[in-house]
């Protein structure tokens, strides 16, 4: 089959790669349909994370199922599916939760170098019961595909941060997990959600949705429009040093700091003595996906929560280097890319 793979920083290629095999009776392979590249695909392709081997790119995909295992009980080969993200194993008191994080023996990630990746032809995934859910009704393939992890990160981004009805809420980061999180504190009863992006055009598609766009650092404007006291909730869809620094100034006292930014390997200067003069309470969160598919597609389905106009590229699998690329350049233009096989 082809994938998209990368052994070095800077590029990727498309390129054969072995065909998946099925990873036992609880699992399946889905030919993928449609996939989409993640600001955190880019942590291989800017050296963030090391590389061994070649890895297989991708973590959010849907597709066909063509191949299931003899005891997958809830999809069948034909079925149109959804794929997490996060992958646990289906089995365990953690995974009965819904929330792969929980694991007992450990959750992964498409597309990291131990499951196969999701920007592919095909790809194995196992404990197909748990991973896959067949494809709502009335659910588009653009919402689909945020639903394997962007809008499930936002919209645990919001839940997680502690939104007061009629609080006060800045989202640092205005990729697609920013926007979704934007679109999520506003639902969750957030007044006022200031938007922090240094790329204007990015700030003007929140500005769309209702929020007060600002540039960054945050602090001062916010600090200034709450007349000293700072923000109830800061969402740090980022999550580098500089928005984490910046998160941690402009939330008020007693506030909340939403983490679902993914940090490179080195280790942060937390400011433990800010944070606990402060009251603050400070989250990390890994979208528990499963979890949010019963909340999430009923209001997708009914129209009550909007995630158009978070896709701006559509791109063939084949020009997946014209993709990563675009994305690495965190334009206003180019803020999510679906690959299609
Ligand atoms: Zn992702
Ligand atoms: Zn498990």
């Amino acid at each position: 089959m082809r994938a998209v793979l990368i052994d070095t920083p800077g590029s990727v290629r498309v390129d054969s790669w072995p065909d998946p095999v099925l990873p036992g009776p609880t699992g399946a392979i889905v030919a993928v349909t449609a996939a989409a590249i993640c600001g955190s695909d880019l942590h291989f392709y800017e050296g963030d994370y090391p590389l061994f081997q070649p890895v297989s790119l991708g973590h959010e995909a849907v597709g066909n199922v063509v191949e299931v295992g003899s005891e997958v009980r809830s999809v069948k080969v034909g079925d149109h599916v959804i794929v997490s993200s996060v992958a646990g194993c289906g089995a365990c008191a953690g995974c009965a939760t819904k929330d792969p994080i929980q694991c007992a023996s450990g959750a992964q990630v498409f597309g990291s170098g131990v499951l196969g990746g999701a920007q592919a032809e095909l790809m194995a995934v196992p404990a197909a019961d748990f991973q896959l859910l067949k494809m709502p009704e009335n659910i588009s393939t653009e919402q689909a595909l945020l639903l394997t992890d962007n809008l499930a990160t936002g919209w645990s981004a919001a839940q997680r941060a502690d939104i007061p009805l009629g609080g006060t809420v800045v989202v640092i980061g205005l990729g697609a997990v920013g926007l979704c999180a934007v679109r999520a504190a506003l639902f969750l009863g957030a007044a006022r959600v200031f938007a922090v992006d240094p790329v204007a055009q990015r700030r003007e598609r929140a500005t769309k949705l209702g929020a007060t766009a600002i540039a960054p650092a945050a602090a001062q404007a916010v600090l200034a429009a709450t007349g000293g006291i700072g923000a109830d909730s800061v969402i740090d869809a980022v999550g580098n040093d500089t928005t984490l620094d910046d998160a941690l100034a402009t939330v008020r006292a007693r506030g909340t700091v939403s983490v679902v930014g993914v940090h490179n390997l080195n280790p942060y200067p937390f400011p433990a003595l800010t944070g606990l003069l402060k009251s603050l309470t400070f989250r990390m969160t890994t979208a528990p996906v499963q979890q949010t598919w019963p909340e999430l597609i009923p209001l997708l389905q009914h129209g009550r929560l909007n995630v158009d106009d978070i896709f701006t590229t559509n791109l063939s699998l084949d020009q997946a280097a014209e993709g990563y690329a675009a994305v690495a350049a965190r334009s206003g233009a180019h803020v999510k890319v679906i690959l299609t096989p």
